[in-house]
């Protein structure tokens, strides 16, 4: 199968799946990651744009997936025309054909996150509007320290329903990953620690009946 994640940030990727990606490309799936903002500008404690292209391939490369980046404007996504980032998701769905596509869940705190989350629920319907492979399913995923810091304002956060087990080393992979982008990982009590990476993936796993588990929300599927 093809997998394709769609996220507005350099880490996001990993953040959200990164386990999943090192297992399912261990499986012998084609995994690729759509990041949005391959721009620094506006991430103070992040390195230069060579780093973090560096940061960003070793990342993806210890998980098995591929990466492609596009330049909107970081933590201004509020500021791109939403039809500019229906059209780039768009084309990678045309050029890729996923199988299974996974973004941002819309009431993320993070701005840039519901524009992408937006963008791609438009842009995953590409298969009813023009002759191409079907998706077969679609997801949000959690990216800690932005899915749960969003606030209980009525919309309904994140509700988790779908489950993919990682496993000890899909688990090290993932903190391995995140390791090696300079200026993601925090100390605990902070959501971006190994501590409450690890206990996530615990607690995620527990709810399924995995040793360790990234959680996703299934928001459409095909059944054939
Ligand atoms: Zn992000």
């Amino acid at each position: 199968m093809n997998i394709l994640s769609i996220t507005a940030h350099p880490d996001d990727e990993i953040l959200g799946f990164g386990g999943s990606s090192w297992v399912l490309s261990q499986q012998g799936h084609s995994v690729h990651h759509f990041i949005l903002s391959g721009d620094v500008e506006a991430r103070r404690h992040r390195p230069g744009l060579n780093e973090l292209a560096n940061d960003i391939e070793k990342a993806n490369e210890i998980v098995g997936s591929k990466f492609e980046l596009a330049d909107f404007p970081n933590i201004k996504f509020n500021t791109v025309p939403h039809i500019e980032l229906v059209q780039s998701i768009e084309k990678v769905i045309e050029e890729f054909q996923p199988d299974w596509v996974f973004t941002h869940h819309p009431m993320d705190l993070n701005d840039d996150h519901k524009h992408v989350s937006n963008a791609c629920q438009a842009a995953v319907r590409l298969f009813q509007r023009k002759p191409m492979k079907r998706i077969k399913a679609f997801y949000f995923m959690e990216i800690c320290s932005s899915t749960d810091w969003s606030f209980p304002i009525g919309y309904g956060g994140f509700a988790p329903n779908t489950y993919l087990e990682l496993g000890e080393e899909g688990l090290n992979r993932k903190l391995e990953s995140l390791s090696n982008y300079r200026g993601v990982m925090r100390d605990f009590p902070h959501p971006r620690s190994v501590e409450a990476i690890t206990g996530l993936a615990a607690k995620r796993g527990g709810e399924a009946g995995y040793k360790y588990a990234e959680a996703f929300q299934l928001v459409f599927q095909g059944l054939e």
